[in-house]
């Protein structure tokens, strides 16, 4: 089915090159005039400075994939050996081995039968017929070769300034020609397209090296184990031991001449854009759209960049009906289909249906071979309302500003690693210290694009990464929001800011301890102190979102000390508020939880993250109020304002 979505796409975008043709460095270039006379020497298209040109002018040229010893020309454009029979210079005095000459003479003599067969086929075209004349008239041995060339640069032909193998009927016969070369000889229903047509042995062509990485090994490590890269073959049975009934090649799996070149052609192409393409660990992710007016781009690209404009809307198309899994309801699409059968009798607009389709593969490489991961076609508007309804489900509101931040998919992966208090940043993606999954960024991007729920060792890991780092930022808190939405507890909408409606009992254990760590911050720091040698967080962050029973009533006996700090310096109403809150927390929590699984952990850290963000939003909100004017450097808002509890 890939198969077909990327022969779909290979037939319908004019991004595509042609078939059978790939964008080369092509090195060397000779002008011909129409019968066939060199106009000058063999000149040279590479420019070492310019690193786009540092091995030729990229060209789009003939290509297919040789396989076995024949001598296997490409139309009109091919390197030196094929093209003119050289072989490369010996580096040393020694002459060169006589099989290679011979090699490159029969090469030579492949080459030049093909462009003649071309040139007989296509007596109109003239540039075929000067390129016939130069090679069969022995103007070819007359050239003077470089100082320093390779056998296997590519060259190309020129008449009237314009490259042979862009004639008018040079794509069209090489593609006879590369279709009949890779055709297994018989006829049958092509799997892909489904229609009668000629079949193939071995795919035309591979992914080129380097577009796929490889697997289990991560991308951004730089250790050097790295495997080397190699060109890819989607499906290579060249062992019988490999086949269906040992039987070898595609014998099984019937595919046609242009199915197999097409889709190769248009995965290379698309893992080659930045505009269809990301590494994602050790799979390169590449999506691509169907049936779209052009200039409409992937919704997925929001994942990676998100834009709150682009998001915005995306969220006002949402259909109303389900705002938990942003899938129309029954009513709606009733409505839908209504308003379309009824328009030609009314004679009013259907109104648009979007039948755009989006798809994206997860691709890696073992070896030679390429391994589907993972993939995906589904309606486009299914996709808007997935990547929808994953921001929608992860933003928060960042209590300083008031304004909601969304995250890249990138800023979600980083916050799963280990956080250094000494840099203050996430460690890097593929630091091994890090400990990050390497399947965290897959299992994340699957559930974005399906609305499906993260896995619950996502859960256990954040969980892990919250109580040994001791923050929780907001790119953390967008994660706990998503598990709790999606996986830990499905079908409730998690609120995006405190919920002091929640008597779920891990929630409100999780504020307790806010209050009570906020009030130790306070009385501690009344004397001008800004900071804490030892936290309640530092010693209790653990045991308290385990087993709150075991801590919290010690830690409640503490707090009296705070209190009566806060009243010994007249700060009354402080306290006040301080003790209100704790009393109605406390009464609310009757009895204290023993210990907490991973649903209640999160739900812990969930209420402990909401109400120290009240708290700075309600400081940050006092501090507008009061002055309008450029910070003062004021203690309570420097320290909160990295919302971290490594104070
Ligand atoms: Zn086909």
């Amino acid at each position: 089915m890939y198969l077909k979505r990327l022969r779909d796409f290979a037939r319908t975008s004019d991004e595509m090159p042609l078939p059978f043709h790939t964008w080369s460095a092509v090195r060397w270039m000779l002008d011909l005039d129409p019968h066939g006379q060199p106009l000058g020497e063999l000149v040279d298209l590479a420019v070492p400075d310019e690193p786009a040109r540092r091995k030729g002018k990229r060209e789009l040229v003939p290509k297919l994939q040789r396989s076995g010893i024949g001598p296997q020309p490409l139309l009109a454009c091919d390197n030196l050996q094929n093209a003119l029979g050289w072989t490369t210079p010996p580096s040393q005095a020694s002459p060169t081995p006589v099989k290679d000459t011979e090699r490159a003479r029969r090469c030579h003599q492949a080459f030049t039968d093909l462009v003649t067969a071309w040139a007989e086929d296509h007596p109109q075209d003239l540039a075929a017929q000067a390129l016939r004349a130069f090679l069969t008239t022995g103007e070819a041995q007359l050239l003077t070769k470089p100082g320093k060339y390779a056998a296997s640069d590519l060259v190309m032909f020129r008449v009237d300034g314009t490259p042979v193998h862009r004639s008018t009927t040079a794509a069209q016969y090489w593609t006879q020609v590369a279709q009949a070369r890779k055709s297994s000889g018989g006829t049958g229903v092509c799997l892909v397209c489904g229609e009668p047509g000629t079949l193939v042995d071995t795919f035309p062509r591979q992914v080129t090296a380097g577009l796929i990485p490889a697997i289990g090994h991560d991308p951004d490590s730089r250790s050097k184990n790295r495997p080397q890269p190699s060109a890819v073959t989607l499906a290579s049975m060249n062992k019988p031991a490999l086949g269906y009934e040992l039987t070898p090649q595609l014998a099984h799996a019937p595919i046609c001449g242009t199915c197999a070149e097409w889709s190769v052609a248009a995965l290379d192409h698309l893992l080659r854009s930045r505009d269809h393409t990301r590494r994602i660990g050790d799979t390169a992710l590449t999506w691509w759209l169907l049936d779209t007016p052009p200039g409409t781009t992937a919704p997925i690209e929001l994942l990676f960049d998100p834009d709150d404009a682009a998001i915005d809307s995306l969220l006002a198309e949402l259909p109303p009906d389900d705002p938990i899994t942003a899938r129309p309801g029954p009513r709606h699409l009733v409505k839908t289909v209504g308003t379309m059968l009824d328009s030609p009798k009314q004679g009013r607009e259907p109104g648009r249906v979007d039948t755009g389709i989006f798809c994206a593969a997860a691709v890696s490489a073992n070896k030679t071979r390429l391994i589907l991961r993972d993939w995906i076609d589904i309606p486009l508007p299914a996709a808007k309302a997935a990547i929808a309804t994953w921001f929608a489900q992860h933003a928060v509101i960042d209590p300083w500003t008031g304004r909601i931040e969304r995250f890249s998919l990138h800023r979600l992966l980083l916050a799963l690693g280990r956080w250094d208090p000494r840099t203050k940043t996430y460690l890097p993606l593929g630091d091994p210290g890090a400990r990050r999954p390497l399947s965290a960024q897959r299992d994340l991007l699957a559930a974005a694009l399906r609305t499906t729920p993260l896995p619950h060792s996502l859960a256990f890991h954040l969980v892990q990464r919250l109580r040994a780092d001791k923050r929780i930022d907001n790119p953390r808190l967008a994660l706990l929001r998503l598990l709790t939405t999606r996986t830990l507890k499905p079908g409730k909408t998690t609120p995006m800011a405190l919920d002091d409606t929640s008597d779920d009992t891990a929630y409100l254990a999780g504020r307790l301890f806010a209050v009570l760590e906020s009030l130790q911050y306070d009385a501690s720091t009344l004397d001008g102190k800004k900071k804490l040698n030892t936290t309640l967080t530092d010693r209790y962050l653990t045991a308290a979102s385990t087993s709150p029973a075991r801590v919290m009533p010690d830690l409640l006996r503490g707090a009296q000390a705070h209190l009566k700090k806060l009243h010994s310096r007249h700060r009354d109403a402080t306290a006040t508020a301080y003790t209100k809150l704790r009393d109605e927390l406390c009464g609310r929590l009757n009895p204290m939880p023993l210990s907490l699984d991973l649903t209640q952990q999160c739900s812990w850290f969930n209420g402990y993250a909401d109400q120290r963000n009240h708290r700075f939003a309600t400081i940050a909100a006092r501090k507008r109020a009061t002055q309008d004017g450029p910070d003062d450097g004021d203690t309570e808002l420097e320290t909160a304002s990295s919302p971290t509890t490594d104070n």
